[in-house]
């Protein structure tokens, strides 16, 4: 286990030491008691339902929870007594030259988001404190130390040597990435409350094992995202979560775009059911969607081209109309490189929209549709062939973004996975030379659907609610979802009874010729019975049908 690997290293090296404190224990549930599971009256104001650690009463903030008077286990009401327990703490005092040199490098080298920068530097200021990395727990990684048979590896410690662990249980390979700090850089990316464990503790415990680890690059922290003007709760039921997002049936690219676009890079942004749905109805699909929608089905029509790149189609003869426009796109596309190289995701996404709508001002400044065909086929050729690999461009630079959007392109465009192009690749200007003439592309189909705006008020409704309000609905659900479970149950039980009934009519004849011979029907009177005699399964149901059988058999003679 790489947790413990890394410990046994750090207590090697000298960087973990051993503190005995005092904690209240409860003797009659056998548990140690976190500061706020000890309950009691407040020394201060006499208040009776005063914390360990505080009383909400007068605001009392309390060193030692045995302060209170009668103090008693939140869990049983015992009276919890003094016992010594012993931990580990890592000694992050000794550690923080190291760290403060490597967060310095890192820091600058690799771009971190101001947040990122501030909230280290605040806590390397304050000056680092030993932290007990072990805890009284039954649940987690045991301490690889004798003397710590009832305790495990305090979750902060090893939280983050979890990356390398998922990559473990994935690969036996995983040291090419977490032991090759040459070759890897590695991108961290948390809400702004977790930096310190990704900045400091987690660089202090690899420096710490002495290992070769490959450490922190890019760190991207973000501000919050709040609901609906107010936050988030799972506890009171406010707000949407994974599960939701899934039960409304909206597409997960649907869902990427929307918190990508508001992704809180720079301070906290807004979930809202009606900017939800109009990115959906506004952007991608009036945007993205019926660009590529329009101009794949323009090219199968068989007034058109029949489904392949029009064979006049060149990349190196456009007419100025068009690589004025190309000029234009190889902007947007060098400051979308250098964004998503800052991991600035958020600009990327709407420079990436900004390059489809280009690709909609050339279809329009252009008006292609058949008229154009027929009348100046040469510009309708160069306006096709050059959209079409405008297409397929967007399926690479959304990739990070839309991932089954990108396939979906691909196969209309009948083209394999597209890498984004490098700043050196576009340095003579982005042109449109993936795909030539007489390229056969696939059919359309379309990338996005119509979210009907009432479904805004709707789920606002649904996910807003105080949590008195969804428990219920959750209930309603629940017991609408049971119904149908136990009528189902009901339908499976009879067809189940049905066949049972013939599988026991069979063992039942089988008896019947049995006791024929001499045996009794009932197995629990049963007369001494015949060597090789198959016994019948005694189920409630079998007895039943048998007791059943008996009353109509006729008792051996
Ligand atoms: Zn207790
Ligand atoms: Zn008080």
């Amino acid at each position: 286990m790489i947790s413990q690997d890394v410990f046994k290293k750090l207590w090697d090296n000298g960087l973990l030491e051993e503190k005995t404190t005092d904690q209240p224990y409860c003797e009659s549930h056998n548990k140690f008691l976190a500061d706020r599971f000890v309950e009691g009256t407040c020394p201060t104001c006499g208040y009776e339902d005063a914390r360990g650690d505080q009383c909400d009463k007068c605001g009392n903030l309390l060193d030692d929870p045995l302060d209170l008077i009668n103090p008693r286990c939140k869990v049983d009401g015992a009276t919890p007594v003094r016992r010594q327990t012993k931990h580990t703490f890592l000694r992050l005092e000794e550690l923080q030259p190291r760290i403060e040199e490597f967060t310095k490098l890192s820091e600058e080298k690799g771009g971190w988001s101001k947040n990122g920068r501030i909230i280290t530097e605040s806590w390397l200021k304050k000056g680092l404190k030993n932290r007990g990395i072990t805890r009284d727990l039954s649940w987690g990684v045991p301490v690889p130390l004798p003397g710590y048979e009832n305790k495990v590896l305090y979750v902060w410690f090893e939280a983050c040597i979890g990356y390398p662990s998922i990559t473990a249980n994935y690969t036996t390979k995983w040291s090419q990435w977490w032991h090759n700090p040459d070759q890897v850089k590695l991108y961290q990316f948390l809400g702004k409350d977790n930096v310190p464990f990704h900045s400091v503790i987690f660089p202090g415990c690899q420096m710490g094992s002495g290992d070769n680890w490959t450490m922190l690059h890019h760190l991207s922290a973000t501000e919050y995202l709040n609901y609906e003007n107010g936050k988030f709760s799972k506890s009171r039921g406010v707000g949407v979560f994974g599960n939701n997002a899934k039960d409304t049936g909206v597409p997960p690219d649907v869902w990427r775009y929307y918190l990508m676009k508001n992704r809180p890079e720079t301070g906290d942004t807004q979930f809202e059911w009606r900017a939800f749905i109009d990115s959906n109805n506004n952007e991608l699909l009036a945007k993205l969607g019926n660009f590529v929608n329009r101009v794949i089905k323009l090219v199968n029509s068989p007034k058109a081209y029949n489904g392949a790149i029009p064979d006049s189609f060149s990349a190196s003869s456009l007419p100025i109309s068009i690589t004025t426009s190309l000029s234009e796109i190889t902007d947007l596309l060098n400051q979308y490189l250098a964004e998503m190289e800052a991991v600035h995701l958020r600009s990327g996404i709407l420079l990436a929209m900004k390059i489809a709508e280009a690709g909609n001002g050339l279809i329009q400044s252009h008006r292609l549709d058949n008229a154009l065909i027929l009348n100046d086929p040469a510009l309708a050729a160069s306006v096709t062939g050059t959209v079409l690999n405008l297409i397929y461009l967007c399926s690479a630079i959304f990739e990070p973004y839309l991932p089954a959007t990108c396939a979906s392109i691909r196969e209309q465009l009948a083209v394999p996975f597209l890498q984004i192009p490098s700043e050196e690749d576009i340095a003579n200007g982005w042109k449109p030379i993936y795909l030539q003439a007489d390229h056969k592309i696939g059919k359309p189909s379309y990338l996005f659907s119509r979210i009907d705006d009432s479904k805004a008020d709707y789920w606002r409704d649904m996910y807003g609610g105080n949590q008195e309000e969804r428990r219920k609905k959750e209930e309603q659900a629940a017991e609408i979802a049971a119904k149908k479970a136990a009528s189902k149950a009901k339908a499976k039980e009879k067809k189940a009874a049905r066949k049972e009934g013939v599988a026991l009519k069979k063992v039942v004849d089988a008896k019947i010729v049995e006791t024929e011979k001499g045996g009794m029907i009932n197995g629990e009177k049963a007369a001494p019975r015949e060597e090789g005699e198959v016994r019948v399964e005694e189920g409630e149901a079998m007895k039943e049908v048998l007791d059943g059988v008996s009353q109509v058999t006729l008792p051996p003679s």
